[in-house]
């Protein structure tokens, strides 16, 4: 199937116009129609090389929003002219123990990526900053009829990335969270985590997003850059989710834990961070980490999301703009996700 898109076609060069060839649909196949794609500060660090080698062209996204257009003659969870959603994975072996539990995220023989990953038949996968993907229809969500499209599509990575160690954690009621950096993944944490209906808290470096973060639910925001933030809330929080992609000092978030809390780091910093064994034992505390969710979850994550109507907030732009939105991102000037509108895609 011939598709349209936006690559990398370099480490370093800007995204640019890329035609290539997508797989006839499978048996257990659909195909999606792409109107709608975030930019997750993920898409960034890989295009640019941060994490390793990659191979180009590249294109990126996995908050994907579609409608499906064909189904294979064995395809029975979707139909045409369903609004559905793929986030990060298009695949996993499907046998480990991860798979059969539901965890295909954390999948033992590595689950496929949706750009950049290795399908089954040896190709590299090609994300959604494109006209159109072919997956199996078990890799591919129902996004619920009350959620504009546009503002859902962010659900299949910073939602689902924010919901599962939320709900992993037990954030709810009587629970104090903190959430650090209020970007695409941490708005969804305040707006997720409060719906939950725990106390939250976010730690942003300046105050510049107060009012928004409030609206969003928080019950109070402080500014990381005041050294005084780090005194007065000293010991307070049950679970703190760092989605910060720059790296901090962890030790000094890790204070900030009650007895038995835990620091859940979801951010991806080019560099390794020390922390001190002391930062962990006072007080018994736990640093952990979590990465998206698995298939099951990321369903369940939507439903919560159309039950409480919670969507991104989202600046919707046309694909010529988005080397442009890429240094937004990296300067932290986005309110609070860019999403493509695919229409704008020239063919
Ligand atoms: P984003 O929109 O750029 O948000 C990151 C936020 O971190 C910024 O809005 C900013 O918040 C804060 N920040 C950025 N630079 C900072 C600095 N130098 N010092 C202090 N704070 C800084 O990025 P995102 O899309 O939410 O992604 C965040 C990170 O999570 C990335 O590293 C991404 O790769 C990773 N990620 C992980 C998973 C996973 O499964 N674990 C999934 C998706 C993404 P304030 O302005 O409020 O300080
Ligand atoms: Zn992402
Ligand atoms: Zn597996």
């Amino acid at each position: 199937m011939k598709t349209f898109g936006y690559a990398a076609h370099t480490a370093k060069a800007p995204l640019a116009p890329y035609t290539f060839e997508r797989r006839a649909v499978g048996e257990h196949d659909i195909a999606i129609e792409i109107k709608y794609c975030g930019i997750c500060h993920s898409d960034i660090h890989f295009v640019r090389d941060e994490w390793g080698a990659q191979k180009y062209p590249c294109v990126p996204g996995h908050e994907i929003a579609g409608i499906v257009t064909q189904v294979g003659s064995k395809v029975t969870k979707h139909k045409v002219g369903d609004a559905v959603g793929v986030g990060c994975m298009v695949d996993s072996c499907r046998h480990c123990s991860s798979c059969e539990s539901g965890q295909e995220n954390y999948c033992l023989n590595g689950s496929t990526m949706t750009y950049g990953g290795k399908e089954k038949d040896g190709s590299i996968t090609q994300g959604g900053y494109s006209s159109a993907i072919v997956v199996s229809q078990d890799f591919a969500l129902k996004i619920p009829k009350n959620l504009p499209l546009d503002a859902a599509a962010p659900l299949l990575c910073a939602g689902i990335t924010l919901y599962s160690p939320l709900s992993h954690w037990k954030a709810g009621p009587g629970k104090k969270v903190a959430i650090i950096g209020l970007g695409g993944l941490g708005h969804m944490g305040v707006k997720i985590a409060h719906a939950m209906g725990a106390d939250v808290t976010v730690l942003s470096h300046s105050l510049k997003k107060k009012e928004e973060g409030m609206k969003m639910g928080a019950n109070a925001f402080y500014a990381t850059s005041d050294a005084e933030t780090f005194t007065k809330l000293r010991g307070q929080f049950d679970l703190i989710i760092n989605t910060v992609s720059a790296e901090l000092d962890w030790n000094m978030y890790l204070s900030l834990l009650k007895l038995d809390g835990t620091m859940v780091v979801l951010g991806l910093p080019e560099k390794a961070i020390p922390v001190s064994a002391f930062s962990l034992i006072i007080g018994r505390k736990s640093l952990s980490g979590s990465v998206i969710g698995g298939i099951k979850e990321t369903q369940e994550m939507l439903d919560f999301c159309g039950k409480h109507n919670i969507t991104c907030d989202i600046e919707l732009i046309p694909v010529t703009k988005i080397n442009e939105a890429y240094e937004r991102v990296v300067k932290s000037d986005v309110r609070y996700r860019f999403v493509i509108d695919m229409k704008t895609l020239q063919s």
